[in-house]
């Protein structure tokens, strides 16, 4: 079974995307290629994954560096 990615378009088979219960694939509407590139590029609908990633790597610090910068 493959998917077509919402970002490059091309159709991937579903172990090429990240697994999202809250999607309707099971799966995050881009693969994972796309999905590293985005959040590299901060790509808008990619930031919550993003500070989340963030949140999980300053975790010493948890809410003090986003209530300054959000
Ligand atoms: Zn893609």
């Amino acid at each position: 079974m493959s998917k077509q990615c919402n970002r490059c378009g091309t159709a991937k088979p579903l172990s090429m995307y990240r697994k999202d219960r809250t999607k309707r694939m099971g799966v995050e509407n881009i693969c994972r290629q796309c999905r590293l590139d985005a959040t590299v590029r901060g790509v808008p609908e990619l930031q919550e994954a993003a500070i989340e990633a963030l949140n999980n790597w300053r975790s010493a610090e948890p809410g003090h560096i986003f209530a300054r910068a959000w």
